[in-house]
């Protein structure tokens, strides 16, 4: 049997497949170069810090300074370069270098504060450009795992930052660390009559629906984690599979990596929810979806998230607001 290839998003399987479009993820854009090289320079940050065109972003994860819905607040370092707090590298494009700045006493911020000031990058990380969306997300990555992460895992000895924040050192016992990732794997099933199956979790707000998703466990491959995950939370045997796509998700470390896949034998089974983690579980056709939708019945995730654009993947199109 043939499946169809990620981005033709209205096929069922058994049709041809078509060219592969890359996902549009929100969390997964850039327009900066990285410039990994520079990092282990010498007192790069104090160096940076000193030039009129270097641009601060101000963190504290999941937050980010913003001057608009759709815009960061990259400031000049002369205006930031004296406040307490830890240094992270960006990277430069043509007209900046740019850092970003976890302040040793971060504020307490109001959850659903909104621009100007603070804004989570949950909320923001769809609406901002391709070059700021790469800032602000690698910028909270960093600032969760060094919020997390402050001592050794050999010794227990705080820990400092090197490599232009892109690591920590031991200098108890010379060992080095580094920002931990956490793959998670998040997938749609889709049955015999390409309906799609959104489920509701205990931990989600009222009429959420979403597709499921689950930690990869150690010692286990990405293919195994999806099957595993659908059988265990709802009953279901996945067969085919098709990769779509994965985005960073540093809330505080997880890298969410998107496959569609396919009932077993093209069958329409019974979803079995377990109970504990997901409450409901049903399949939608696309017209189901765009009713309960447009009714307030269900309410789709984030648009920051994966989730809805594996969701709107299956659907062919924008569904919803
Ligand atoms: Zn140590």
């Amino acid at each position: 049997m043939t499946h169809p290839a990620p981005g033709s998003a209205a096929s069922s399987p058994g049709t041809t497949a078509t060219t592969p479009t890359p996902l549009p993820l929100p969390l997964g854009r850039s327009a900066i170069s990285r410039d990994a090289e520079r990092r282990a320079q010498e007192g790069l940050v104090a160096t940076l810090l000193d030039e009129a065109s270097t641009r601060v972003l101000v963190v504290a994860a999941p937050h980010v300074r913003v001057t608009a819905p759709d815009a960061l607040d990259l400031r000049p370092a002369a205006e930031v370069r004296d406040e307490p707090g830890e240094w992270f590298y960006l990277g430069r494009d043509a007209e900046h270098s740019y850092l970003a700045l976890a302040p040793a006493s971060p504020p307490e911020i109001e959850r659903g504060a909104t621009p100007p000031g603070w804004a989570s990058l949950r909320d923001a990380g769809h609406l901002l450009s391709d070059g700021e969306a790469g800032l602000a997300t690698a910028a909270v990555a960093l600032s969760a795992w060094r919020r997390g992460h402050r001592h050794c895992p050999r010794c227990g000895t705080a820990t400092v930052l090197t490599e232009s924040g892109w690591s920590a050192r031991c200098e108890r016992d010379g060992s080095t660390h580094y920002p931990r990732t956490d793959p998670a794997v998040i997938m749609t099933v889709r049955d015999g009559q390409d309906r799609l199956l959104l489920a509701h979790s205990a931990a989600w707000p009222e009429r959420r629906r979403s597709v499921l998703a689950g930690f990869v466990e150690a010692g286990e491959g990405l293919e195994q984690a999806v099957r595993r995950e659908v059988a265990e939370e709802v009953g279901i045997e996945v067969d085919a599979l098709a990769y779509l796509g994965a985005q960073p998700w540093p809330f505080p470390g997880s890298l969410m990596v998107a496959f569609h896949g396919w009932v077993a034998d093209g069958a329409s089974p019974q979803p079995r929810p377990d109970g504990v983690e997901i409450l409901r579980a049903d399949f939608f056709t696309r017209d189901d979806l765009a009713r309960a939708v447009a009714s307030g019945e269900v309410v789709l995730p984030m648009r920051t998230s994966i989730a809805r654009v594996l969701i709107e993947s299956w659907f062919g199109g924008p569904v919803g607001d």
